[in-house]
């Protein structure tokens, strides 16, 4: 099946250049879905941000936001713009002062919550400053922080309709200056909210929508709940830039991203696909280890590629047969396959070695120059253990008919 095929054609948005020296990023207007993570240093600290925020980009962020809540965080971000290899964001908060300090600093977006700067006359000021510089602006609406009156006239309670109203108010405030290089967000902890914010808001706007599940929390429940939220969205064909809001690492916010939508068949692959069995009675080898082991040793490489460890030899290179390269396991050795063919046959304990070998060569030559060094007996040898194993166990590595057995004479007998 086409990757894309379970993905809904996305929804037309206009573009948005956030315009960065080198590495200038379109949101929106069919650009692809593009990776954000935030900054847990203090932005005042220029060296420790810059080594985070080189740290995000490597491991997928195509943009990166640090926060803006002081004067000295404004002086720093006038130091790291210059420097980053992707886009900075400058958020903020409570003062209209902050925003128009990051913008002169050169921030490449800004990020505003309609919930905290409320003067109207502050909004349009800083609306007008970010037309004139042609710095575009996320109204980040979120659920815990809605402006009163509409958390009021919606009953007491966050309800998609009120995010969807704040985001409009807000984007009524730069409509009046002629500003239009508006994304939006309407975040929410709440999966639920904010996948039918999100869905009310792509019907009433054509302004590119950036996705987050808001304090998502540590993994591996952040996670879940993020990508929950994300993907849903993201098939339904909604949403230009995601963020995941994790209580950890946020290296680990953007390998997330990006694995996501490689995964979904929205980004080309940049890294390694490791997929490995969950292992169950037929496994010749400790599963995890090994594949933690080769995750680690593969990972270094960053080559685009799909790895796969199987536990045994019996299912594992059919099932893996699509992957560029595998390994499975069996009567204590290693069988390597290419695309579904065995091309060497090695002792268990090389076998971390030998996928990280093959997946150079790989790189090297491609698929078809690393099958020209394919060992001519390998796959006699791998054919063998196969049967042989199948003779010592057969299909049922579980041994379920003689299980099964076994419960009907207890029962009988007792
Ligand atoms: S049958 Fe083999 S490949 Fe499949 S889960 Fe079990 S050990 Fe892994």
């Amino acid at each position: 099946m086409n990757e894309t095929a379970a993905v809904a054609e996305r929804r037309s948005t206009r573009p948005l250049l956030l315009d960065h020296r080198t590495n200038p990023v379109t949101v929106g207007g069919g650009a692809p879905v593009s990776v954000q993570s935030m900054t847990t240093t203090k932005t005042a600290d220029v060296e420790g941000t810059l080594q985070q925020v080189y740290a995000l980009y490597g491991a997928g962020a195509d943009i990166v936001r640090c926060t803006c809540n002081d004067v000295d965080a404004a002086a720093g971000l006038a130091n790291i713009v210059p420097r980053s290899p992707v886009p900075i964001v400058a958020d903020v908060h409570n003062s209209h002062r902050m925003a128009l300090a990051a913008l002169e600093a050169g921030v490449h977006c800004l990020r505003l919550n309609p919930g905290n700067i409320r003067r109207p006359e502050h909004i349009k000021l800083i609306a007008s400053e970010a037309r004139d510089r042609g710095v575009p602006i996320r109204i980040g609406v979120n659920g815990g922080s809605l402006d009163e009156s509409l958390y009021q006239k919606y009953g007491g309670r966050v309800t998609p309709e009120a995010m969807v109203e704040s985001a409009q108010m807000e984007l009524a405030y730069f409509e009046e200056v002629g500003f239009d290089q508006v994304k939006i967000s309407v975040k929410a902890s709440s999966v639920p909210l904010m996948i039918e914010a999100y869905r009310q808001l792509s019907e009433v706007t054509d302004h590119p929508l950036h996705l987050g599940v808001t304090e998502a929390g540590p993994p591996p429940a952040g996670l879940i709940k993020a990508t929950a939220g994300i993907a849903a969205l993201l098939a339904e064909g909604i949403g230009d830039t995601i963020r995941y809001s994790l209580t950890a690492d946020p290296v680990e916010e953007a390998k997330a991203g990006r694995q996501l939508l490689e995964a979904m068949g929205l980004r080309e692959r940049k890294g390694l696909d490791l997929i490995a069995c969950p292992s169950c009675g037929r496994a010749e080898v400790d599963v995890i280890k090994v594949a933690n082991d080769a995750q680690e040793a593969l990972e270094k490489l960053n080559l685009p590629i799909q790895v796969a460890v199987m536990g045994c030899v019996v299912n594992g290179p059919g099932e893996a047969r699509d992957a560029d390269l595998g390994i499975a396991a069996g009567r204590q050795k290693g069988h390597l396959f290419v695309k579904g063919q065995v091309v060497k046959v090695v002792p268990e304990p090389d076998m971390v070695e030998a996928l990280v070998e093959w997946a150079n060569r790989i790189n090297d030559e491609g698929i078809e120059g690393a099958l020209t060094h394919a060992d001519s007996r390998a796959q006699a040898e791998a054919d063998a253990d196969r049967a042989a194993m199948l003779d010592d166990r057969g299909l049922d590595a579980n041994h379920r008919e003689q299980t099964i057995e076994m419960i009907r004479r207890h029962v009988a007998e007792s």
